[in-house]
């Protein structure tokens, strides 16, 4: 099997049906590291979803057991909203969405949706609800109409094509020669940034999850890119829960709710406005980490 060879942290994030698929559990859990055995205990019911309202509470957690990474992590996303979650790099906001697809097993404390323990229901019911798009985002060796299918292997040309639509995706894909038959990964067609983006955009389109973590892109893709990979991710969010870890003044304003995340704990939250009036953690970060952008804005 040909991957375009990318850190094996990137396949975690893959929808698991395709990893899957495509490696056989054996290689990717050889890949990633992780306990070999993944396997529900009998008669696990799936999840059930209603709103997707995320449940954090008193998380703790360490990928070494001398290292804990975090230390009674609260927090509430509510269905349909958007959270975002901005702090210090190392801080733990990475490690909260690993989590939240149980990727690892935390010590103590809960991770639940709709009410419903995340360790109580079945993986493959957890993962199947949960979309994930990320600044690293990971194509592999094939056609561009694979790409975005994997958001769902069984979806129709229609579909793809639709998502892709969707995803500001289209106009690009059918200026290739090939079209949607076009090459990517190794010895494929050269994709700029923004493109990979819209197509992993595309694929969590299709897959239509009810929750979305995004982990955004610090790196500025040029403007014109930026704003249709904007465009396409608002669009996204719509009725969804979203997770997001901001980057971008922008979308931070835009959040229903902030979570400030500092050595694996939420140690402030509430929305821009009211975080900035209260000049605690999120207003030094901000200083910190927006200023700059916060011109630009303006500018
Ligand atoms: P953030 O996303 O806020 O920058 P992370 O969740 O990525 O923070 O990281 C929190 C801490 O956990 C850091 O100290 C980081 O080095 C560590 N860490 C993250 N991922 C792993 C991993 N897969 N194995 C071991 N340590 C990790
Ligand atoms: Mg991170």
């Amino acid at each position: 099997l040909l991957l375009s060879y990318e850190p094996a942290k990137r396949l975690a994030r893959l929808n698991i049906d395709l990893t899957t698929h495509l490696l056989g559990a054996r290689m990717l859990f050889d890949l990633l590291d992780r306990p070999p055995v993944e396997v529900d205990a009998p008669g696990t019911p799936a999840l059930r979803v209603e709103g997707g309202k995320i449940e954090f509470d008193d998380v703790f957690f360490g990928y070494r057991a001398d290292e804990p990474v975090l230390r009674g992590l609260s927090f509430i996303a509510e269905p349909g909203r958007t959270t975002a979650l901005v702090g210090p790099s190392g801080g733990g906001k990475s490690t909260v969405m690993s989590l939240l697809e149980r990727f690892y097993e935390i010590e103590s404390g809960t991770i639940a949706i709709d009410g419903q323990k995340i360790t109580e229901v079945t993986r493959r019911s957890l993962r199947q609800a949960i979309g994930f798009v990320s600044q690293d985002v990971f194509l592999f060796s094939g056609s561009v109409r694979d790409n975005i299918a994997a958001g769902r292997p069984s979806a129709t040309e229609e579909e793809i094509v639709a998502a892709a639509k969707a995803a500001h995706a289209h106009d690009f894909i059918t200026g290739f020669k090939d079209g949607y038959n076009s090459r990517v990964g190794e010895h494929g067609a050269e994709l700029s940034g923004g493109q990979r983006q819209r197509i992993a955009i595309a694929r969590a389109f299709l897959k239509d999850a009810p929750i979305l973590l995004l982990d955004e892109a610090t790196a500025a893709l040029d403007s014109e890119s930026e704003a249709e990979v904007q465009k396409a991710l608002y669009e996204l969010q719509r009725n969804r829960t979203t997770l997001v870890i901001a980057h971008r003044l922008q979308t931070v304003i835009n959040a229903d709710r902030i979570c400030v995340v500092e050595k694996g704990r939420v140690v402030e939250s509430g929305r821009h406005d009211e975080l900035i009036t209260k000049r605690g953690r999120y207003f030094t970060f901000h200083q910190l980490q927006f200023a700059g952008q916060q011109e630009r804005l303006s500018a």
